[in-house]
């Protein structure tokens, strides 16, 4: 009798400490991997209530992005910069829990007004990437297929977000298919797109960003060569240390998410390692 519950009296000390260590382990782990598993880098593209400018494939509400913007402030994540951000995925300068990037895609004028005042409201920082033969033009290699009309932002607003802290990259002059047009079209489109926004903010623009996620090798290639630090793609995923600087992986938001989708993309690539 003695025996049983010397044995009854060890075994529930097995399973409470295993318990204890178990959730000692699991909370420890929580903290440390959203630190290790790395950064999500969001995508949008137009900030618009209008659905005359287009589907909800590429269109984000504003109501919607404001309450998104707002869960990553009430929820514990930290806006980083891109550059931020490629500083910790190339050589490990520490970042904030929960480090998220916020961009933005082929520049246009809906960013300004409807994303913008959006982004100072929660003191959000954003890298917007700008088809540099467009500026303050309409969306030519869209409407050319068919597709609405949409403004593009404007040199004089480029200089207003700027001047605030928002970041620009380059996405060509054209918005072409890189891996479907001469490696020499792809080449000008890439360096020239680069050259005007360094000729025009008299600073080196370090990211760059694939239209419509197309590349390969040779166009990794050129985006090197051209002096581009990394370029985000439309591959979906996070980004961990060590991650190809030329391969971004984002998180693609679209209009047709609910806000639960949303919440729950997060946490899915939170919890996944790349
Ligand atoms: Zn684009």
């Amino acid at each position: 009798m003695k025996r049983i519950l010397f044995i009854s009296l060890l075994a529930a000390i097995a399973i409470a400490s295993i318990v204890t260590v178990g959730w000692f382990t699991a909370s420890r782990v929580t903290f440390a991997d959203y630190r290790e598993r790395g950064v999500i880098i969001l995508m949008y593209h137009k900030v618009n209530p209008d659905w005359k400018t287009g589907g909800l494939g590429l269109r984000v509400p504003p109501r919607e992005f404001d309450w998104q913007m707002h869960f990553l402030k009430e929820n514990g994540f930290h806006v980083v910069s891109l550059n931020e951000a490629v500083d910790y995925l190339e050589y490990g300068k520490p970042l904030p829990e929960k480090p998220i990037v916020i961009t933005f895609d082929d520049g246009y004028r809906d960013n300004y007004y409807y994303a913008f005042p959006i982004l100072k409201k929660y003191g959000f920082r954003a890298t917007i990437f700008i088809i540099t033969g467009i500026v303050g033009k309409t969306n030519e290699w869209d409407e050319r297929e068919g597709k609405p009309t949409n403004y593009m932002l404007t040199w004089q607003q480029i200089d207003e977000m700027a001047k605030y802290g928002i970041e620009f990259g380059a996405h060509t002059v054209n918005h072409p298919r890189l891996t479907k047009v001469p490696l020499t079209v792809a080449e000008k489109e890439i360096v020239d797109s680069k050259k005007m926004l360094e000729e025009h903010f008299k600073r080196p623009i370090k990211y760059f960003c694939y239209p419509y996620g197309l590349y390969n090798d040779q166009i990794i290639k050129i985006v090197k060569k051209a002096g581009f630090r990394a370029a985000t793609t439309t591959k979906l995923g996070i980004n961990t240390k060590g991650v190809d600087l030329y391969q971004l992986k984002r998180v693609r938001v679209t209009g047709h998410m609910s806000r639960r989708q949303f919440v729950e993309q997060l946490e899915k690539y939170l919890r996944e390692r790349a």
